[in-house]
């Protein structure tokens, strides 16, 4: 487990690492890079670099946690990536389940096969489940996670790379929204952000605006609308300290 830098997580806890890209959203994944890093590092864990790896002895480390976490499962790999078996998936939601003081953010690009499995699946209310979506071509994911027994649903619009008009957003909890930050990274329209501002409003599901990214994604901020915007789903504030 690691602090996080992420503004909407406090944590990440990486039972599996590595993976591979899907879709536009992967040109410049975060994990890769950073897998790449921690191998020259000598970091046991990432010696396959960003191959599919399972980690077992990472299983037990949620019991460990003294306070009350929100946690990013999986930021260094895709949980419903094929080479995961289900077997080591059902232990990760094991544990999930037997740690219900802590919230688990877990978030698929594979949604897909999420739908396939997730009957297979226990939803206890701390996991909140997320499909990321960075432009109209792969919209549907969202269909996919709206077909899920998951108790919290959310969206990760992340690099936002196109607009996303008339987003269905029925049984959808909370929706996260950021632009593309590294050495090149791709544009990010401010009249996207503002219009899934608005359809956020109007379907009230709690909107989350994590930066508007660019080379210099500190100077760039995380202002819209001259505020900032930090809201979370409402069982986040139920959740035992
Ligand atoms: S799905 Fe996520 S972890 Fe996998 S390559 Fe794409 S951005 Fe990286």
């Amino acid at each position: 487990m690691a602090q996080s830098s992420i503004e909407w997580t406090e944590m990440t806890w990486n039972p599996t690492t590595g993976c591979d890209k899907i879709s536009a959203g992967c040109k410049f994944c975060y994990a890769e890079i950073m897998s790449k890093r921690l191998q020259a590092m000598g970091l046991e864990k990432y010696k396959d670099n960003f191959e599919v790896r399972i980690h077992e002895d990472a299983l037990d480390t949620p019991y460990t946690w003294k306070n009350s976490k929100v946690v990013f499962v999986n930021s260094m790999s895709d949980l419903f990536h094929k080479d995961i078996p289900l077997d080591f998936i059902k232990k990760v939601f094991k544990v999930m389940n037997n740690n219900p003081q802590h919230v688990f953010q877990v978030l698929t690009k594979r949604a897909e096969r999420l739908l396939e499995l997730h009957a297979e699946l226990k939803w206890s209310h701390n996991i909140w489940m997320g499909v990321s979506v960075e432009n109209e071509k792969v919209k549907d994911r969202i269909d996919f996670l709206r077909g899920t027994n998951a108790k919290v649903k959310f969206l990760s619009l992340e690099p936002l790379i196109g607009p996303l008009p008339d987003l269905n957003l029925t049984n959808i909890d909370w929706v996260i929204v950021g632009g593309e930050s590294g050495h090149k990274p791709r544009p990010m329209d401010a009249d996207w952000v503002i219009d899934i501002q608005e359809q956020c409003n109007k379907s009230e599901v709690a909107f989350f605006f994590k930066q508007w990214g660019g080379k210099n994604k500190k100077a760039a901020g995380r202002i819209l609308n001259g505020r900032t915007y930090d809201e979370m789903p409402e069982i986040e504030l139920q959740r035992s300290i």
